[in-house]
């Protein structure tokens, strides 16, 4: 399929390169450090082998969220959008922007997210799950009460959020201790990232803002799977949860899922299955993950036309208002 729309495409700048060096093998870290840096170059060509004829980009995780210094994270934040919307600007036809923000304070993420979208046409923001604020072990997710104001300039704004995985902190996540082959992307990030996802949903976010639009990769960090039994559980005992419906309300109407990192036919059959072919966006997670694999799955498997032109482009149209 030509003409595919791609939304969970990294990049990373001298000061965030480092965090990705853990997540590739020794040997394989200089080609992934390229792939990383470069924008303009073999990403652009690799798109076009791949189909894929837009592209979002966003900042490599943990980014901004893995910067405990708040000022620090504000600068960061900055920057890494002035770079982003730099390169953007040479080839708006076919690339777009994710705003990477300093969490760790609410107030300048929110006026950071404003000057994303409003001067340097950015398509919304990813977070790269919770954020180190102060000291690298006092950790903030986003239903927190400080976070309220930032939500509502959100929703005003009407773009659409990414929530995108990143490692636990080894002191709060003991069960990983000694298993490192089931941290990142094997199974910890899913963990983490649908956790969070759920406490955004059950804490009542989306009765106050109920036209903002959060975005899970890698076909929904696995809650597609699960949310008839969330809510079949939490409708048996729902132990003071704030929010004033279903789970699955919220998943089917607040959320959509991207096929990033996860080319699977049963996988995407099943999640279809649960939210629809209206709520399934392509996305490929490149540089972890190469366009040709993501596109010689996607391009293949056996759906129907009509749902692979709304999965592969349509959707994302739609969702971002793009030409
Ligand atoms: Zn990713």
């Amino acid at each position: 399929m030509k003409n595919k729309i791609a939304l969970e495409e990294h990049f990373a700048i001298d000061l965030t390169i480092d965090q990705s060096k853990i997540y590739s093998l020794p040997v394989a870290w200089e080609r992934l450090k390229a792939n990383l840096l470069d924008i303009e170059q073999q990403r652009l060509e690799r798109m076009d082998q791949g189909g894929t004829a837009f592209s979002i980009l966003s900042l490599n995780s943990p980014g901004i969220q893995g910067i405990p210094n708040v000022k620090e994270a504000i600068d960061v934040s900055r920057r890494a959008n002035d770079v982003l919307a730099e390169h953007v600007s040479r080839h708006p036809t076919k690339l777009g922007g994710f705003a990477a923000l300093p969490m760790q304070d609410p107030n300048a993420a929110a006026v950071e997210l404003e000057r994303c979208v409003k001067t340097l046409g950015f398509h919304g923001f990813m977070v790269n799950g919770f954020s180190q604020a102060g000291s690298a072990e006092t950790v903030v997710y986003y239903d927190a009460p400080q976070f309220a104001d930032f939500w509502k300039s959100a929703n005003a704004l009407g773009k659409p959020f990414y929530m995108h995985p990143r490692d636990p902190l080894p002191s709060r996540e003991p069960i990983f201790d000694g298993f490192p082959w089931l941290t990142a992307a094997t199974w910890a990030f899913t963990m983490e990232t649908s956790t969070h996802a759920l406490r955004l949903m059950s804490s009542g976010l989306f009765d106050r803002n109920p036209n903002l639009q959060m975005i899970l990769g890698h076909l929904g960090e696995c809650i597609p799977f699960n949310i008839w039994r969330i809510d079949n559980i939490v409708r048996k005992a729902p132990r003071g949860i704030p929010c004033k419906r279903s789970l699955g309300e919220y998943f089917r109407e607040n959320v959509y899922v991207t096929t990033s990192g996860n080319f699977r036919t049963p996988s995407l059959l099943s999640t279809m299955l649960e939210v629809g072919s209206d709520r399934i966006l392509y996305a490929v997670d490149y540089p972890f993950e190469s366009f040709e694999e993501a596109s010689r799955w996607f391009d293949n498997c056996e759906i129907s036309e009509t749902d692979r032109n709304k999965i592969g482009r349509e959707n994302s149209r739609r969702l971002f208002g793009l030409p």
